[in-house]
């Protein structure tokens, strides 16, 4: 296997320039952070995940390790799939954190950011909310964030962080979809639990089992499918009455994508029949300010 080797060292030369040019500052506090985690339980966790997901699956899996975290000023998180890096502004993250006054739920956060970045590069795909032109970027972030809050709890409960326990996180999720900065996020999300509700009623799933869905949904995300291909563009059209998803996968904002997703009425109200509580989520995310201005 000399190519996958050559690939693997052209892999590492390359993250050792990018790395070299990052403008990287120092943090022992997120030096800590690091040190707190528990790398090979978390990349445990996302194989974990992938062989539920796609058991078939050719294409290896991975994460970045501990020395592929940089704390770097700008975007509170971004990260760079090919090169298994992740970029944190800690000390954002922490500034931004302190609206939840209680550490621990500051610790979870950041957490969560983390695990949310890894999926980007478990899924391999380069996602980001300010790069909307990147096909299929709100399905992609979606399922992203609902595999960082999926693993989150687990991560926690079979590794452990600090003490913490299930409920702590519990509490923590609960929190973070009420607070208004991350209210991209819950459209992101929202978009894929509405694209799940209308998928499995459409096609008679029964509601209790819509996490077939929803892991058909993550096993083509893993698969790096074209949500915009012929397949998943009649899907998607059955799902919205019309064919969105070229505007959707180009949608520049979370609010641009809401709109699209609620400006059919016929669209709301099949939602509502099904799922009311998410219909009026929406609604209510429609109506509040949202700021855009999140990694
Ligand atoms: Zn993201």
């Amino acid at each position: 296997m000399g190519g996958v080797r050559a690939s693997e060292v052209e892999r590492t030369l390359e993250k050792q320039k990018y790395a070299s040019n990052l403008n990287a500052y120092k943090s022992v506090e997120g030096e800590n952070f690091l040190d707190a985690i528990n790398w090979r339980g978390m990349q445990e966790i996302f194989e974990g995940l992938a062989r539920k997901i796609d058991p078939e699956r050719e294409k290896e899996m991975h994460i970045a390790g501990r020395d592929d975290v940089y704390f770097v000023k700008g975007q509170l998180a971004f990260q760079r799939p090919a090169l298994r890096i992740i970029e944190l502004d800690f000390d954002g993250i922490r500034a931004r954190a302190t609206k939840f006054n209680n550490p621990v739920l500051a610790d979870l956060y950041t957490l969560k950011i983390l695990l949310h970045e890894q999926a980007h590069i478990a899924t391999g795909g380069e996602y980001g909310f300010l790069r909307g032109s990147a096909e299929g970027v709100w399905l992609g972030e979606g399922l992203d964030e609902l595999i960082a809050q999926r693993l989150l709890p687990e991560y926690v409960r079979l590794y452990g962080f600090k003490n913490y326990t299930v409920e702590d996180v519990k509490l923590f999720l609960n929190r973070i979809t009420d607070e208004g900065d991350l209210r991209t996020y819950d459209i992101a999300c929202g978009f894929i639990e509405a694209v799940i509700a209308l998928f499995a009623r459409d096609y008679a799933i029964p509601s209790d089992n819509r996490e077939q869905v929803f892991n058909g949904l993550m096993r083509a995300h893993f698969r790096d499918a074209d949500l915009l291909s012929e397949g998943y563009r009649e899907v998607f059209t059955a799902v919205f009455g019309k064919d969105k998803m070229p505007e959707i996968a180009k949608a520049p904002t979370a609010r641009v994508l809401l709109m699209l997703l609620t400006d059919s009425d016929v669209l709301m109200m099949r939602l509502r029949d099904i799922d009311a509580p998410l219909a009026v989520r929406l609604n209510r995310l429609l109506e509040s300010p949202i700021k855009d201005d999140y990694k």
